[in-house]
């Protein structure tokens, strides 16, 4: 099928496609900017959702149209538009199907992992897109040796970022999905190896654009591929789990630098901006997130982060703990005024944060001050307690983040810990401790704590907690949801004032 009868008309048509999509991928790179913007403020986060998404669309009907069009207009280099168009749109169709049913299935709690998993996928598209792309660079001039030459340089570098995302995120998600170990896992000279492995990538970077074509330029663009799957398994291999959350913001960062190589090697100008834009606003959460976890981002880009705090805590005697009842809980919070909830992991398993927002509403009914303190990095990925307590209707004025409120503990009656470990755990400000240094919510400087846990065991990071074990702590053992629910009972069977 043709949609032009001369090459200059088919010529005409591309070039008018062509402008057309240019236009439609700045309305797509405007809605990505407002989505980003959107998605900064949990009120605004739906509609930041909601603009990303309708930028994508755009961005998806004008590229096959574009495709579809250079197609008919030139069918004896390419297959023609119809199966063009179908073959997107089986591999649209099969990738609709699964992304829908792994986001719909997925736990809350399983989310870093899919993230994780996605970030994957891009990584590992942008090694395929390498390869094809120097197969047969349709879109360039291979007469111009020089823009040849430059490409060859975006394909070496868009497949090395690509693979090391692909290999670093699968270890990620193993690592979160308790698949393998979280334990560090150190090879002598770690340094040293990623520095000789990326010096290895740059000669054969050269040698790969000096050769151009033939076996020893494959030779070096396979072996440069070997050595970054290595590379990403090593960064990654060397970090704690206690430390996943930034590996996952970094890797997210990486595919969209991956992104970003794959626009140039294709001349996909939203390709570029929006893999700029995902690496960008990657890099600067984890530099959040490392100045939260009071971490230097160089040691996170090197791996192995995280790993330097010496022996690993444990087995030592903090005493014994006391153990507190729901009903003694409650008459707790009747004689407190001011009392703040620090959520964690454990609030997310146990799906507690319905009963949290309901024991928020009778306390505050009652005429007492509540609020939420939150810890950058509570549960297994960036704002997720804000999540789940914006699922449960939990005002946002009252759920504050740890800087508002660390410094002010010794002004609350009782705090209540709901599944939260690490977050709140005084050992990271000993030094040598292997969480040394990030910082935490001081909730032993409240009057009272009661800790909402199924048992004394540790958190994310494997380290015991010596808060379990302080004079002013008790432990409320069982699982989060039925506690909470046992006081929100308690609450509404006793005269509260
Ligand atoms: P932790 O993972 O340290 O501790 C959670 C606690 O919840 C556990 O000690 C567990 O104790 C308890 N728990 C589990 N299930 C239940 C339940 N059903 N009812 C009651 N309690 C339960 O949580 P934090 O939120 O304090 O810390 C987050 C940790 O995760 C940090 O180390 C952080 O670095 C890491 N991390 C964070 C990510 C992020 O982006 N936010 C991503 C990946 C990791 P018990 O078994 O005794 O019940």
């Amino acid at each position: 099928m043709l949609l032009a009868d001369s090459p200059a008309a088919g010529a005409d048509l591309q070039a008018w496609t062509a402008r057309l999509s240019n236009m439609a991928y700045i309305l797509a790179a405007v809605l990505f900017i407002m989505a980003l913007s959107g998605l900064s403020k949990p009120t605004t986060a739906r509609r930041g959702n909601a603009l990303g998404m309708t930028g994508m669309g755009v961005a998806v009907v004008a590229a096959v149209i574009q495709a579809a069009v250079v197609s008919a207009t030139e069918p004896e280099a390419h297959r023609g538009p119809v199966v063009t168009v179908i073959l997107v749109a089986a591999a649209m169709g099969l990738g609709a199907v699964y992304g829908i049913w792994r986001a719909t299935s997925v736990e809350m709690t399983g989310l870093p992992q899919l993230i994780a998993m996605f970030n994957g996928l891009v990584g590992l598209g942008a090694v395929f897109i390498g390869y094809n792309s120097y197969i047969s660079p349709e879109h360039l001039d291979t007469s111009d040796a020089a823009m040849m030459a430059f490409h060859r340089g975006e394909v070496f570098i868009g497949v090395l970022i690509g693979a090391v995302t692909f290999s670093g995120s699968i270890v990620a998600g193993l690592k979160l999905s308790t698949r393998i170990s979280g334990a560090p896992v150190l090879l002598p000279a770690r340094n040293l190896l990623n520095l000789v492995l990326l010096g290895i990538a740059l000669v054969l970077l050269i040698a790969f654009v000096v050769l151009a074509e033939g076996p020893w330029a494959w030779a070096a663009l396979g072996v440069m591929t070997a050595l970054a799957l290595f590379l990403g398994w090593h960064l990654v291999i060397a970090i704690g789990g206690g430390d996943m959350p930034v590996v996952v913001s970094i890797m997210n960062s990486y595919s969209g630098w991956a992104a970003a190589f794959t626009g140039l090697m294709l001349g996909n100008t939203l390709l570029i901006i929006t893999g700029a834009l995902v690496g960008s606003s990657g890099a600067y959460l984890s530099y959040i997130m490392c100045e939260a976890m009071n971490r230097s981002f160089s040691s996170v880009l090197l791996g192995g982060f995280g790993t330097d705090g010496g022996a690993v805590a444990g087995g030592e005697d903090y005493g014994t703990h006391t153990e507190i009842s729901a009903a003694e809980t409650v008459e707790l919070l009747k004689g407190a005024r001011t009392v703040m909830i620090t959520p964690g992991y454990g609030m997310a398993v146990s799906q507690a944060q319905y009963p949290v927002a309901e024991l928020t509403r009778k306390l505050r009914e009652a005429g007492k001050t509540v609020t939420f303190g939150i810890h950058p990095v509570a549960g297994r990925l960036p704002g997720h307690m804000n999540v789940l307590l914006a699922e449960a209707k939990v005002p946002y004025d009252i759920v504050l983040e740890m800087d508002e409120v660390n410094d002010d503990f010794d002004e609350i009656d009782v705090v209540l810990v709901i599944g939260a470990n690490d977050t709140v755990n005084p050992i990271a400000e000993e030094p040598g401790s292997p969480i040394a240094g990030m910082p935490v919510l001081k909730v032993w400087e409240a009057e009272r704590v009661v800790v909402f846990k199924r048992s004394m065991g540790s958190g994310y990071a494997g380290v015991q907690n010596p808060l379990f074990f302080k004079e002013n702590s008790d432990m409320l053992l069982g699982d989060a949801k039925a506690s909470v629910e046992a006081l929100v009972q308690g609450l509404q069977t006793a005269e509260v004032r």
